[in-house]
């Protein structure tokens, strides 16, 4: 019995485990190589402090935005939204392109990749561009993703860089609740999603008030 014992705790005599059993019941700071302390969630800290310097620079970057932001509001531009589909995005014309098409005739915003390879609306690109241009009005895009399909939340994002760039940079704003923005105008060709409800002006899109962008253009006054 004391035999199978003293056999089964032969590893207790291995040097490594000698050298872990001195220092498991010790305080801290050991050897940098055991301590705790040098790691940061798990990971070995980065002796070098890179980590922290990669905190730092994007606290710094969004510093700068936020600075960029107050500057704007500063000059007292008017804060307009633009909606996505059916205002700057020819979603129907995507939808017909897709081979898709029959099979989700019913639920065309679940078409594949329909918001990815979606078209622009006639003039939007042109007249969005013009009104930033103009820095009349701090210019933000006011979308609903739909829920069901997943994808369209960064195909959005990927189609404001095709055709604006970094005009548009961080200032996508994916919502199912646009009446909760504030701001003073919202460019929307419905009123689901809680654009019926925003609290600014809403500009209704293809309507006989503002049937094209060359009407909104002119509401903007913007030329
Ligand atoms: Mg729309």
């Amino acid at each position: 019995m004391n035999k199978k014992k003293n056999k089964d705790n032969e590893w207790e005599n291995d040097p490594e485990w000698q050298d872990f059993f001195d220092h498991v019941d010790k305080q801290g700071p050991w050897d940098s190589k055991d301590d705790k302390i040098h790691t940061i969630g798990g990971l070995t800290n980065d002796k070098e402090g890179g980590f922290m310097e990669f905190q730092n620079k994007m606290d710094s970057n969004d510093m700068e935005d936020e600075i960029q932001i107050e500057e704007i509001h500063q000059e007292a531009m008017k804060i307009l939204y633009i909606d996505m589909d059916g205002v700057i995005v020819d979603f129907i014309q995507s939808a017909k392109n897709s081979p898709d098409y029959e099979k989700y005739i019913n639920e065309l915003d679940r078409i594949p990749d329909i918001f990815l390879n979606a078209p622009p609306m006639k003039q939007a690109v042109r007249s969005v561009n013009k009104i930033i241009d103009s820095k009349k009005y701090d210019v933000y895009i006011a979308s609903t993703a739909p829920w069901g399909n997943i994808e369209s939340l960064s195909h959005k994002r990927i189609w404001i860089e095709k055709y604006f760039g970094d005009k548009l940079k961080k200032r996508l704003i994916l919502t199912h609740r646009k009446d909760l923005l504030i701001g003073d105008y919202l460019i929307d060709d419905r009123t689901a999603n809680g654009a019926g409800k925003f609290k600014g002006k809403l500009i209704h899109f293809d309507t006989d008030q503002y049937p094209d962008w060359a009407s909104i253009l002119k509401y903007l006054s913007i030329n």
